[in-house]
């Protein structure tokens, strides 16, 4: 018998007294085939956005310090209803919130890291054969004040209890089941993948597919913890995320995703000078501004000037441009452009460090279907087009087909 299992449970698995007694009778199953179960939880369904709304009606800017006080609460709830049917089922659980579960983060508010967990009260809970249901999304910090470690944070927390515990996987429960080689509403045959890298995971994550939060996937890679992300809502096995994929590496692309919010904005005829570059994207970077797919390049010999050119987030346009406009007059540029309607779609494996032509293979699938390719930017792992976003859901489908990512490869 297993020793300790570490599960977490989503919002959505928990979004109604139903969910919750569905859930109860799925950590009482799990408690007979482990020694100790330790349940993490999210807020019921979407309440954190509620407990963010009242917040907003009260107060235009919430300090930060109550408004993590505030939004902690929809994990109290959700830990309190389940450890009480638990108990109503004749099994004994009981409730922990981050501070009683011994969770200490930065003192920073609205996104502190975990830095340690003190297991003692877990462990004592444990020994007495209860059940251990912990809020996730929340700590406490050296001033004894409730943190939170930011949105969708839950997974992480489970991740680090594992770590804690020293157990070696940690199941996370969600409302799909498991990660895909695409997103499934783009793609109807999208497959399930049994396995998935932390790199890669890392790499889909932050382009698009929002299955889990990137910092529960470092986390889970510092300290060798397999995520196994699987469904509430039936008994199929999920997706691993772990250190090796043994099964897929026959591919040289494990997954495909889209990021539909893209904007590219250029500066034309920046003076060819030592520091330029630097002295732009700091200035973007002290604003705020995360920027990607960044190119430059040198329009003619006679005269040294570049045109550098680079994308954002469509939230971060207007800004971007406004900043952007503000340096082309200082370092005294030609002029500034924007190109809104942008998408960004990549392919992701492991399996194409070890194969040469598969972004070749990519740049091609595209050019047959008429797609122009805007930009190309890639990493060891990764390559991504920016493309017309009218083209986004089109490109998605043919690369999914060229890879030959329906069909199970052996
Ligand atoms: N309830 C929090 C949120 O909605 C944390 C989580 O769900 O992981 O962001
Ligand atoms: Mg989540």
């Amino acid at each position: 018998m297993t020793d300790i299992i570490v599960q977490k449970y989503g919002g959505s698995s928990l979004k109604s007294p139903e969910r919750i007694k569905a859930v109860a009778q799925r950590i009482i199953d799990t408690k007979k085939r482990a020694k100790s179960v330790v349940a993490v939880v999210s807020a019921m369904g979407k309440s954190t956005n509620e407990l963010i709304g009242l917040a907003s009606q009260v107060s235009e800017q919430p300090i930060a310090r109550e408004y993590d006080a505030l939004i902690s609460n929809g994990e109290n709830i959700s830990a309190s209803l389940l450890s009480m049917a638990i108990n109503d089922r004749g099994v004994k659980a009981i409730s922990l919130t981050g501070a009683q579960a011994g969770i200490r983060t930065e003192s920073l508010h609205k996104k502190a890291k975990i830095l340690d967990v003190r297991t003692q009260r877990i462990q004592d809970e444990l020994d007495k054969d209860q059940i251990v249901i912990i809020t996730g999304f929340q700590g406490i910090n050296q001033y004894d004040d409730i943190t939170t470690i930011g949105r969708g944070g839950s997974d992480t927390s489970a991740v680090v209890l594992a770590a804690a515990l020293r157990c070696q996987e940690c199941e996370i429960y969600t409302d799909v089941d498991g990660v895909y080689t695409t997103d499934p509403r783009l793609e109807p045959a999208a497959r399930k993948l049994t396995e998935v890298t932390y790199d890669e995971m890392l790499e889909m994550a932050s382009l698009g597919a929002k299955v889990l939060h990137p910092r529960s996937v470092e986390c889970a890679k510092e300290n060798e913890i397999t995520i196994h992300v699987r469904s509430s809502f039936n008994e199929h096995e999920g997706t691993r995320v772990r250190k090796e994929s043994v099964m897929e590496v026959n591919q040289p692309v494990t997954g495909v995703t889209l990021n539909e919010q893209e904007s590219i904005i250029s500066i034309v005829g920046v003076p060819d000078q030592p520091g330029i570059a630097g002295r732009f994207f700091s200035y973007l970077a002290q604003q705020g501004v995360n920027v990607d797919m960044i190119i430059q390049s040198v329009e003619n010999k006679t005269e040294p000037v570049n045109n550098i050119s680079f994308s954002v987030l469509e939230d971060d346009l207007s800004l971007a441009t406004k900043l952007t406009e503000e340096m082309a007059q200082t370092l005294k540029a030609k002029s500034v452009s924007t190109d809104s309607s942008i998408a960004k779609v990549s392919i992701v494996g492991v399996g194409m460090m070890s194969r040469p032509g598969v972004a070749a293979q990519m740049f091609q699938t595209l050019g047959e279907s008429n797609i122009n390719i805007k930009r190309i930017t890639t990493s060891e792992i990764k390559v991504s087009c920016a493309i017309d976003r009218d083209k986004a859901s089109q490109a998605v489908q043919l690369l999914h087909d060229a890879f030959g990512l329906a069909v199970v490869t052996q």
